[in-house]
């Protein structure tokens, strides 16, 4: 097949927010690229979100590079479909050369080149930016027991809306956005116990994503000169959008400790106690999509792949955007995945160049 494989300079794997933010630097300077996504529609993990996910920043502070998001027609946070919407013009907009739908399975080494194997043919690149987001592996974390659980146990990302919870029993496990909002959704149709390994962290109402972007941001450069910077919360604490708000107002934002096993017909303690219900939610987030990427061998013993900046160590031709805070500040949102292609984007040019040297 690779006699008939297609040639890029650059190929970016992936075209949720990450992707179109280095496509937009990359049609910038020039280059000859091509950004491939397994989706049939634009709008990567957003169009898989539930309805009522809010964003946790204004829309001027939730944009990508060029153009920024347009305020929700409704007012507020925008919405996971206000975001799609926004991805969709985007790539239009700057006419940003996204095939689709195309699935990477490998990429590997060949020669000067990177070999990209695809479900539609192989591609050559000389720099590969893989920007593949977390969405597609879910992350659920073992408990004893958990096989034998008669209930129906579900993850955030096959979470579609409160309509099937009516009346239910509902356990959610997990302390960050994600389990706060559903939670708060939750709560109004059935009964909810909260389940965190540690204290959740509720932000005061006036602090939202800005906030932490800039905390990331802040950590970041301090972590680069062996210091510490320290601030009002992290990345992960809950940001107080009204439906959250409003839950608190109600009493319901209480978080038990972690359960230590699981029955047939509930969760336990280790002190003994018992709790029966029917459904467990587990909003326990989720690890980077890297499976394309196992031929290169290039994993830590953490399962990430060390990096400088967003290059790869142990593969100067490959660039990990997105993902989270290991490839740049806050980049696996819309804010700090803008910021972080620009330099990505910035040193695959300068590679090219002394490259074709
Ligand atoms: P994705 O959106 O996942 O896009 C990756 C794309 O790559 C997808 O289209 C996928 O189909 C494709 N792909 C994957 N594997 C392959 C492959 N092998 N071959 C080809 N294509 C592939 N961020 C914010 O800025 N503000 C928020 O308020 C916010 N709230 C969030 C709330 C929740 C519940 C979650 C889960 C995330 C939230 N985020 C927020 C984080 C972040 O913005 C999203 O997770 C975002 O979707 C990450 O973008 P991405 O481009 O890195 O990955």
């Amino acid at each position: 097949p690779t006699a008939t494989a297609r040639a890029v300079d650059v190929l970016v794997i992936g075209g949720g927010q990450a992707g179109l933010a280095a496509g937009y630097h990359l049609r910038r300077a020039g280059a000859d690229f091509a950004v491939l996504d397994a989706q049939e529609q634009p709008g990567g993990a957003w169009r898989h979100a539930w309805p009522s996910l809010r964003l946790f920043s204004p829309a001027q502070y939730s944009s990508l590079p060029g153009w920024m998001m347009p305020p929700p027609p409704a007012g507020g946070y925008p919405s996971a479909a206000d975001t799609v919407a926004y991805l969709t013009d985007y790539e239009q907009r700057y006419q940003l050369p996204v095939i689709r739908p195309v699935s990477v399975r490998a990429v590997r080494r060949s020669g000067a080149s990177l070999q990209v194997e695809t479900d539609a043919g192989v591609w050559r690149a000389r720099i590969v930016i893989s920007a593949t987001g977390a969405w597609w592996r879910p992350y659920v974390p073992y408990y004893p027991g958990i096989g034998d659980f008669a209930g129906r146990q579900l993850h955030t990302a096959d979470y579609d809306g409160p309509a099937s919870f009516d009346g239910r029993n509902v356990v959610i496990v997990g302390g960050g956005n994600s389990a706060a909002q559903i939670l708060a959704e939750l709560s109004a149709v059935a009964a909810t116990t909260w389940v965190t390994s540690r204290p959740p962290r509720l932000l005061p109402d006036e602090v939202d994503g800005r906030a932490l972007f800039d905390l990331a941001t802040r950590r970041h450069q301090a972590a680069l000169v062996g210091e510490s910077a320290t601030g009002i919360g992290a990345l992960g604490d809950i940001v107080s959008v009204p439906p959250v708000r409003e839950a608190r107002d109600r009493g319901v934002l209480k978080a038990e400790p972690m359960f230590t096993r699981i029955t047939s017909e509930g969760v336990a303690w280790s002190d003994g106690t018992t709790l029966a219900c029917n459904t467990i939610v587990w909003c326990t987030g989720f690890r980077p999509a890297l499976g394309h990427l196992a031929p290169l061998r290039l994993r830590g013993a953490d399962g990430l792949i060390p990096t400088d900046g967003t290059r790869a160590l142990g593969e100067p031709r490959l660039h990990l955007l997105g993902y989270g805070d290991w490839t740049g500040p806050a980049s696996a949102t819309l804010i700090g995945a803008a910021r972080t292609a620009r330099t990505a984007v910035a040193e695959v040019m300068q590679q090219l160049v002394a490259d074709a040297r």
